[in-house]
C-alpha cells in the first residue's frame, strides 16, 4: 500500500489510502454526533413462518439516514462504533426503541410478536451489559422471551468461555438468542451443541446460492436437520426468491427472511404487514 520513499527517506501513503482514512474519521463525528442526537432510527424485517406464511418476529435493523452523507450502511458504519468505542452507546438506543416499539404492537393487540435485537459481542464481554438486556425489557413492561437477542457466529467463535457465561446468563433471564451469519464463522459444530442456542440464522451467503449450487444446498440442509435434532429453531436469511422459498419449504426450514416477504421498514408499516395477513 506504500507509494515508496520519498526524498527524506520517510514513507509516502498512498493518497486513497489517506483520503479513504480521512473519510473514516469524519464518518465517526458525524457518527458520534448522530447517536448523542439521537438521530439513528430502528426498521423492522418480518421473519415469516415457512410453512404457514405468517410473521412470527421481526429483526430490529438500525438505519442512519445522514444530513450531510446521505444513507449509510449499517454494514458501514457498525464497525465505526465498534472501533471508536460508540457500540455500547449505540446498542442501547436500538435495544430502548425497540422496546418502546414493541410495546406499541402489544399494546395494539399483537401480543405474539417478538423482537429480535443485534448485539455486538463487544458490548457485553466484561461487563455487566447483559442486565441492562432484562433491565429494558422490564422498563416496557416487556415479557422476557419477547425479545431475542443475536450475536454473530464469527465473534462467537472467537471467546467461547465468554460467550457460553452470555449465553447461561440469558438462559436464565428467560431471554433467547439468535445465532447470527450461521455457516460463515469458524465455530465447529460441537460449538452449536455445547452452546445450544435457542435460533439459528443461516447466513444468506447460503441461500443465495442454494438453487445453484449442490453444496450449499447440502450444507443448508445439514444446519436445518441439526437444528431441529437439537431443537434449536432455524431462520434462513437474504431468502429473495420464490424458488428458493419452495427448497427451504422441501428441507422443512422452520423460519424465513428476506426480501421476498419485505425489507425493513418503519413501524408503522408492520402494523400494515401484520394486518395484510
Ligand atoms: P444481519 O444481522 O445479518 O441482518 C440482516 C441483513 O441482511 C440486513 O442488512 C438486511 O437488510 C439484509 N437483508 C435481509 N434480507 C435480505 C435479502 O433478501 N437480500 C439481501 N441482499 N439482504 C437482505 P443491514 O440492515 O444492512 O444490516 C447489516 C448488518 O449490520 C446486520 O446483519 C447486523 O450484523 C448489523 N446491524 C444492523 N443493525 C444493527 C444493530 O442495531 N446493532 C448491531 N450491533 N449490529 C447491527
Ligand atoms: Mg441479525
Ligand atoms: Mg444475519
Ligand atoms: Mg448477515
Amino acid at each position: 500500500n506504500m507509494k515508496g520513499r520519498g526524498r527524506n527517506g520517510v514513507c509516502e501513503y498512498d493518497g486513497d489510502l489517506q483520503s479513504e482514512y480521512l473519510q473514516k474519521l469524519r464518518l465517526r463525528d458525524r457518527l458520534k454526533k448522530a447517536i448523542a442526537d439521537e438521530a439513528l432510527t430502528v426498521y423492522y424485517q418480518p421473519i415469516v413462518d415457512a410453512q404457514t406464511g405468517q410473521i412470527s418476529k421481526f429483526e430490529a435493523l438500525v438505519r442512519w439516514f445522514d444530513e450531510v452523507e446521505g444513507f449509510v450502511s449499517p454494514a458501514v458504519f457498525i464497525p465505526l462504533a465498534e472501533k471508536y468505542g460508540l457500540i455500547k452507546q449505540l446498542g442501547s438506543f436500538v435495544l430502548h426503541q425497540a422496546c418502546r416499539d414493541l410495546k406499541v404492537l402489544h399494546d395494539a393487540g399483537y401480543e405474539a410478536i417478538c423482537f429480535s435485537v443485534n448485539r455486538s459481542v463487544k458490548e457485553f464481554i466484561n461487563n455487566a451489559e447483559e442486565e441492562q438486556v432484562w433491565e429494558v425489557i422490564q422498563q416496557y413492561e416487556l415479557p422476557d422471551n419477547a425479545i431475542i437477542v443475536e450475536i454473530t457466529e464469527s465473534t462467537a467463535s472467537k471467546e467461547s468461555s465468554d460467550i457460553q457465561c452470555l449465553l447461561n446468563h440469558f438462559k436464565q433471564r428467560d431471554i433467547k438468542v439468535a445465532m447470527d451469519d450461521f455457516g460463515t464463522g469458524y465455530s465447529s459444530l460441537s460449538a452449536v451443541v455445547d452452546l445450544r442456542p435457542d435460533i439459528i440464522k443461516i447466513d444468506r451467503e447460503f441461500i443465495k446460492e442454494i438453487e445453484q449450487s449442490p453444496d450449499s444446498q447440502t450444507l443448508v440442509s445439514l444446519i436445518i436437520d441439526l437444528s431441529e435434532k437439537l431443537g434449536i429453531q432455524v431462520v434462513a436469511e437474504g431468502v429473495e426468491t420464490q424458488e428458493q422459498l419452495k427448497l427451504l419449504r422441501e428441507m422443512r426450514c422452520q423460519y424465513v427472511q428476506g426480501f421476498y416477504f419485505s425489507q425493513a421498514v418503519p413501524l408503522e408499516r408492520c402494523f400494515t404487514l401484520l394486518q395484510q395477513q
